[in-house]
């Protein structure tokens, strides 16, 4: 029986993957408390913040990688990942991913704007399904990420996007 209390096997495999592949986002970040953290978080018994549901980071189903959207280096990191968890959802069995105001369901097959007040502008929050969250096998996944597969080689332009949603 599964133990819902802790930190799942697929967040655990791909908080593993990024460190190895993208040791760049590996660096520790203040927690909040006076201390410091990974820039990972997986297990977090806790509510979805302004509401009563219990958040994925309560069974373990969920990571969360700190990166700034407002930095170009970690955006591009960022804009990569997003895509490469969108494209390898079923495989990953991953459900919805949040990134620099956008969402993308696995319901829905499509990317809109999220609409809560969270933006996530300063970490991409990844889910899986119950099911999901006990893969350890993530198809073509880790050779894409090792190889960078589709990474950009020009920088974006930060302004673009941003400017959009304020129109
Ligand atoms: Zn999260």
């Amino acid at each position: 029986m599964t133990n819902w209390k802790q930190e799942q096997p697929a967040p655990l495999e791909l908080k593993k993957l990024l460190q190895y592949t993208f040791p760049e986002i590996k660096e520790k970040i203040p927690d909040g408390h006076g201390g410091m953290k990974w820039n990972y978080d997986i297990y977090d018994n806790r509510k979805i913040a302004g509401s009563t549901k219990d958040s994925d980071h309560a069974e373990g189903r969920a990571l969360d990688i700190y990166l700034d959207a407002y930095n170009i280096s970690e955006r591009m990191i960022g804009d990569y990942l997003f895509q490469v968890f969108i494209k390898d959802a079923e495989v990953m069995g991953i459900i919805y991913v949040i990134w620099n105001f956008d969402i993308w369901e696995k319901s829905t097959g499509k990317k809109r704007d999220y609409e809560k007040t969270n933006k996530h502008t300063n970490h991409i929050h990844v889910s899986w399904s119950q099911g999901g969250s006990q893969k350890t096998i993530f198809g073509g996944v880790p050779v894409r990420l090792m190889l960078r597969i589709g990474f950009p080689t020009r920088l974006p332009d930060p302004m673009v996007k941003d400017a959009s949603k304020f129109a």
